[in-house]
């Protein structure tokens, strides 16, 4: 076989004598980052079993390559490190899956390892889907990326736990959908007992430092860089070390660069991504006086488990990131209270838990139980939606044809509420405010697709912007319909 003529150490770094092997595969031990050669190791694992349920998985190929550790840079090397992240993030979240929960798909969830020319990744319902572009003389593919492979994975992950979410009408809906795949992808780099090892020492046992571990998608992140300067943070792509204070989305401007919040969902994920990171650096420094790895394993475990309860219980609802943090505290109440402290500080912090809020939760929250499947329990039901709410479809260029979006109108089981900026807490938007917010910002980036009803009075015609949505004509109007999640470059200079 072609492949094995490939079949070599990578340059630099690799541990292990080298032998060529066929029980082991290279896998990064976190994104490669932007240096050449990757100051990051390649590390040799067991080789990967996509084929476990449930969240089974098949990379397209072929021919799928002979399992050995591969010289970096070669297709082979990028199968089997990608196989190995989804591995390694599919068997982290099978064990906190109510029985019975399967891909939104069906039981396997298809991966396209290099679809083409193009700075991004996306999770489609069908495939999680990935490209390579080319920056600064480089080429980057963001399939080889394992944050960015289990940040798509996540977006799978989420949509089998909670289907509700993938076509919301709702800017902080499609933002908790980023962030849980970011979280997704910090979780899944924490399985690696060498990682866990490196960012301790790195970060002093302090995580709340930015970090390899805080820092996503470095190597994707440098490329935009190259395009657009102010897309992306300084070193990565998002950083869940961050500031961001919870500001209502549908009074933030629509788009902005990486240092403003903007209600565009990548950069407002990162409100919530940053309260989780820091409720995880809060539940390791108080696990010991000196915590380790083990400790560090076990926090990400204890939250990751809290956090699948939380979005099966949390109500799909405008203030939906309050809605789950309310969710987390219930969930941590109901397994004795141990991250009650470090859960309400990073939530009350970040303005997502008004104070109020904060002490209405601790009033009910012991007593709260939540209707939440546990593993071995019913099964998640497949192909869930929420109710279409008719828009007026005037406001939106559409004349007399109503524009039907999925609302974020589920009825709510706990009043929530976020910091005002001011004093108090905010008094969430109605759904329907909510839906208009969110199409109105669609239509600003260019983001639906008008399908066969061609050009619309007030829309941007941008044929080369990313479309997330499209319109799709039925009896009653037109429906507002998801395409996919992408991971938020909108690669304009491709054409
Ligand atoms: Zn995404």
């Amino acid at each position: 076989m072609a492949a094995s003529t490939t079949r070599r150490r990578p340059p630099r770094r690799e541990p292990g004598t080298g032998t060529t092997t066929t029980d082991r595969v290279y896998g990064w031990q976190d994104d490669p980052g932007e240096s050449l050669p990757p100051a990051v190791p390649a590390e040799l694992r067991p080789v990967p079993d996509l084929s476990l349920a449930p969240l089974r998985m098949r990379i397209q190929a072929a021919q799928p390559p002979a399992s050995g550790a591969y010289q970096l840079g070669t297709p082979e090397f990028r199968y089997w490190s990608a196989a190995e992240a989804l591995a390694r993030g599919a068997a982290f979240w099978r064990q906190f899956l109510p029985a019975g929960t399967t891909w939104q798909p069906g039981a396997e969830l298809l991966v396209l390892l290099d679809e083409g020319e193009d700075f991004n990744a996306y999770y489609d319902r069908q495939a999680l889907n990935f490209f390579h572009g080319t920056a600064g003389g480089r080429t980057v593919y963001s399939g080889e990326s394992p944050d960015i492979v289990c940040h798509e994975q996540g977006h799978g992950v989420l949509d089998a736990l909670r289907p509700e979410l993938f076509d919301a009408g709702s800017i902080e809906a499609a933002a908790f959908h980023e962030s849980f795949a970011d979280i997704c992808a910090i979780l899944a780099a924490l399985q690696l007992q060498s990682l866990r090892t490196a960012i301790v020492t790195d970060t002093g046992g302090n995580l709340s430092r930015s970090s390899r571990l805080s820092r996503l998608a470095e190597q994707l992140g440098w490329a935009i860089r190259q395009i657009s300067r102010d897309a992306v943070d300084p070193d990565c792509l998002r950083n869940a070390v961050n500031s961001f204070f919870y500001h209502s989305p549908e009074e933030l401007p629509t788009s902005g660069p990486a240092t403003a919040l903007s209600s565009e969902p990548h950069s407002f994920s990162r409100v919530f991504t940053g309260a989780f990171f820091e409720a995880l650096a809060g539940g390791f420094r108080q696990a010991a006086a000196a915590p380790t790895e083990a400790d560090l394993h076990k926090v990400s475990v204890d939250l990751a488990k809290l956090l699948a309860a939380a979005v099966q219980a949390a109500p799909v609802v405008p203030e939906y990131f309050s809605q789950v943090a309310a969710a987390l505290l219930a969930a941590d109440a109901s397994s004795g209270g141990r991250y009650r402290d470090v859960l309400t500080s990073a939530f009350v912090r970040r303005g997502i838990l008004s104070t109020h809020a904060a002490v209405g939760m601790a009033a009910v929250q012991a007593t709260m139980a939540l209707a939440v499947a546990p593993p071995g329990g019913a099964a998640t039901v497949p192909s869930r939606e929420l109710p279409h709410l008719a828009l007026s479809g005037a406001e939106f260029g559409l004349g007399d044809v109503p524009l039907l979006v999925r609302a974020a109108s589920e009825p709510r089981r706990l009043v929530t509420a976020a910091a005002a900026i001011g004093v108090g807490s905010i008094s969430a938007p109605s759904s329907e405010r909510a839906a208009r917010a969110f199409v109105e910002d669609l239509i600003q980036r260019g983001q639906i697709d008008a399908g066969d009803h061609g050009e619309i009075p007030g829309w941007i015609v941008h044929p080369h912007t990313f479309k997330t949505h499209r319109l799709v004509k039925s009896e009653n109007g037109f429906l507002l319909s998801r395409r996919l999640f992408d991971c938020g470059f909108r690669a304009h200079v491709m054409g």
